[in-house]
């Protein structure tokens, strides 16, 4: 297993870079494609017959793609995007689970040279619409039941909307009206490869943020992207060609496509595609039948497994599973709380491995990487290449790092790593202003100790984290600003022990509205139809004031410190 081994002090340079990028098989002056990397480069040589998908639904059924079989039908998916006149740059979203058309979709869409945006499944139909409006959505790849329930209504509100395809055909009549039969598409479909179009600044990859301050942010990420998404394959995971790795996310945030889709197969390992939702005891299963090495979860996650294994009936089992093939254990998504670390290696026979990055990030930034100690609690190193550091920014706007450790401060990166976000579709300003002095600026606070760990302190807006998503108040407020009794509402986080965060409305009415259990059951019911019961706030509030800033902003921040209410 290669690793990046002991971290050198300062190794973010150039150099570091093209070594990375001259051990993808594009030549380094050609172009580049992420989807090239991920399935062809396989396809064509003695892993073409290896897995590359391992599909696993509810009932256990197992569904195999080799990286041979994936080449040709992201090929065919490629060149039936052509067909239907998409041009590099146009944007192709999915709003589907992890099912084989996922992965043919985002590779596939990404060899045509258009960019792939993925959708988080249970939202409804308020943040789908502003994320396939703002993000110009071209194509769309869902299911007939997403569609009609959720999108078909305000699909003349898309203009950029031309071509629906759909996945599945419950009821055997062929797909819904103006919508394209994906299976039939692709069979139809001339599977002959593509030479992809791109070059490593353009662009392949939209992800959306959660929207804690306003309307969520799209960061957008070029072809070159690849280098990161190998370099930590190798370097954090260890994967090689063979390796089974499993990432738990959900294919609609950043960590479900990079670490889900990209990152393991540029390595050549088998993904693990778990149709299901979260279910500790079937989590448990799949780890052992899979023969899963490296497993990439999430802290909320560990904390529902570490639940189960503190009753009888979770020991029973636990007692009995065999994760001899486990290899490695990864967190990422929220901190990691040191107790999780070490009942990782009680319990699996592995610690977690914290790792901290962002969508804008692009990849992984900052981890504790094999073969370095773990400090339990801390996110770990940078990894080579990547200049982290905790800033002050001083008023005259120079940014300098804290000299003294473990003093709290910005967690700021050095710009010009490859993966680095290339803009916020349609917000100059806000991308702008995310950089200064050479510096990006995380909007996380973190410490930095005497021996170059660092520790996650707190970021500086407060987006809610509830159950592994990631929720912008502003979104919820939005949904529940339409009921007709509300007047104003703040949204903040209450902690969880399970699900690390739930979802809370501080709601003052409008006058004549009595604030009675009709009324809360009325705005959650509301609320959940916009936008899906894992956005949904599970708690409505009322109150009398919001707490707001001088400038009248609500403050969060005391929102979630009023507890129980006033
Ligand atoms: P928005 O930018 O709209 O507020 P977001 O920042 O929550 O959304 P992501 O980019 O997916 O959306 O999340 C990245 C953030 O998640 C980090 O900035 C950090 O706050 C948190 N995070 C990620 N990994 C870790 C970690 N290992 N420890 C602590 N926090 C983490
Ligand atoms: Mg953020």
């Amino acid at each position: 297993m290669e690793t990046f081994g002991e971290l050198p002090a300062d190794a973010a340079s150039r150099d570091y870079w093209a070594a990375q990028r001259r051990r993808l098989a594009s030549p380094p002056d050609g172009g580049l494609n992420i989807a090239f990397e991920a399935v062809d480069r396989h396809a064509d040589g003695p892993d073409g017959d290896r897995p590359a998908l391992r599909c696993i639904d509810g009932r256990g059924m197992v569904e195999e793609i080799s990286f041979r079989q994936l080449a040709v039908l992201t090929n065919r998916f490629a060149r039936l995007l052509q067909r239907l006149g998409l041009r590099p740059g146009d944007a192709v979203f999915t709003l589907l689970g992890r099912e084989p058309a996922l992965y043919i979709t985002a590779l596939g869409a990404l060899k045509a040279g258009a960019v792939f945006c993925p959708l988080f499944s249970a939202y409804g139909p308020d943040p789908l619409r502003t994320r396939m409006a703002k993000g110009r959505c071209k194509v769309l790849v869902t299911s007939a039941r997403q569609w009609t329930r959720k999108v078909a209504a305000f699909r003349n509100a898309l203009p950029d909307l031309e071509h629906v395809l759909v996945v599945d055909d419950p009821w055997g009549q062929g797909a819904p009206g103006g919508t394209l039969d994906f299976g039939r598409a692709i069979e139809d479909a001339d599977p002959r490869p593509v030479v992809p179009p791109t070059t490593k600044d353009d662009p392949a990859l939209l992800f959306f943020t959660s929207g804690t301050t306003g309307a969520p942010k799209g960061a957008l990420h070029a072809h070159e992207a690849v280098v990161v998404h190998h370099a930590t394959a190798r370097g954090v995971f260890g994967l090689a060609p063979g390796d089974i790795f499993w990432c738990t996310a959900d294919p609609g945030w950043v960590t479900g496509t990079v670490y889900g889709i990209l990152a393991p197969l540029t390595a050549g390992a088998t993904v693990i595609a778990d149709r299901e939702e979260f279910d500790a005891v079937r989590w448990y299963r799949l780890l052992q039948e899979q023969s899963v090495a490296v497993w990439y979860t999430a802290p909320t996650a560990i904390r529902m497994l570490m639940r189960l294994d503190a009753t009888a009936e979770g020991r029973a089992l636990t007692d009995t599973l065999d994760l001899s093939a486990l290899r490695l254990a990864a967190s990422v998504g929220e901190p990691l709380n040191p107790q999780a670390v070490l009942w990782g290696k009680e319990r699996l026979g592995k610690p977690f491995h914290d790792t901290w990055w962002q969508t804008e990030t692009g990849g992984i930034m900052i981890a504790n990487v094999p073969g370095v100690d773990i400090r339990p609690g801390s996110m770990g190193k940078p990894l080579p290449g990547v200049q982290a550091d905790v800033v002050d920014r001083r008023p005259d706007g120079r940014i300098v790092p804290v000299s003294a450790p473990d003093t709290t401060g910005i967690l700021a990166l050095r710009t010009g790593w490859p993966s680095q976000f290339r803009s916020y579709i349609d917000e100059d300003d806000r991308y702008r202003s995310s950089f200064a002095d050479g510096w990006y600026l995380s909007g996380d606070l973190a410490r930095k100790d005497a021996d170059g760990y660092f520790w996650f302190v707190g970021r500086a807006d407060d987006v809610i984290k509830s159950a592994g998503h990631l929720i912008g108040p502003f979104e919820v407020e939005s949904a529940l600003m339409d009921h007709p009794a509300v007047a104003e509402v703040g949204v903040a986080g209450r902690p969880d022990a399970i699900a690390g965060e739930i979802v809370r409305a501080y709601v003052t009415l409008k006058p004549g509205f009595d604030a009675d259990e009709a009324l809360r059951r009325s705005l959650l019911a509301q609320a959940r139809q916009r936008l899906g019961a894992a956005v949904a706030p599970r708690e409505i509030v009322f109150v009398e004031n919001l707490p707001k800033t001088n400038s009248g902003k609500i403050l969060r921040r005391e929102l979630r410190a009023l507890g129980d209410g006033p």
